[in-house]
């Protein structure tokens, strides 16, 4: 329904850097193999460019049908968390600068207190989070404790939009009034985040 009017002006409603960055977290969490939580980070520098990305995984070269995925067991080497690398660790380690001073990070979920190391470590200044679901759970106040103590600042992402609808087939401006078909579409819903 646009008029050459609207054709000769900015568009409007663009995605905004904050949460275009978000969105991407978010997307990258799409590779998570987690049966349980899909976490994704990305690391932007000052310029608003993108300089890591990352999503929770097995180490490299671990194979992820080997090492076990569930979050409780008798035996805590039948358990997920000694072997996990999360999303930030991940984005900070991919990065493709020299380095990630004074960087932000955008994560789905508020960092545990081994990701606050790694962030803390790397020089990234603040930390933009989605969810803090786990604020009373210790490894979370013992993230804020150390944060608080090294300046590093952290706020809670507010989306302009609750929902991002990738859609592959608008680019051959293929909808019109039909219904899209589900898998050529993907929703980044925030209300997706699920437990650490
Ligand atoms: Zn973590």
């Amino acid at each position: 329904m646009s008029s050459d009017k609207n054709m000769s002006q900015k568009r409007k409603d663009y995605l905004e850097w904050p949460d275009y960055f978000m969105s991407i977290a978010f997307l990258s969490a799409q590779r998570s193999k987690d049966p349980r939580t899909q976490v994704g980070a990305c690391i932007v520098n000052e310029e608003n460019k993108i300089v890591g990305i990352g999503y929770n995984g097995m180490p490299s070269g671990c194979s992820d049908d080997i090492l076990p995925w569930r979050k409780e067991a008798e035996n805590i080497l039948d358990t997920k968390q000694l072997y996990v690398c999360h999303a930030e660790l991940n984005a900070v380690l991919n990065k493709n600068s020299a380095d990630v001073k004074n960087c932000t990070i955008y994560v789905a979920l508020f960092p545990c207190n081994e990701c606050a190391k790694v962030i803390i470590q790397s020089g990234i200044k603040e930390v933009v989070y989605y969810s803090d679901k786990y604020f009373d759970k210790p490894e979370f106040q013992a993230s804020k404790r150390m944060m608080d103590l090294a300046g590093v600042k952290y706020r809670k992402h507010i989306p302009k939009r609750s929902k991002i609808m990738i859609d592959f087939s608008v680019i051959d401006n293929l909808v019109t009034n039909c219904t899209v078909p589900e898998i050529d579409a993907l929703i980044l819903n925030g209300d997706g985040v699920v437990e650490h």
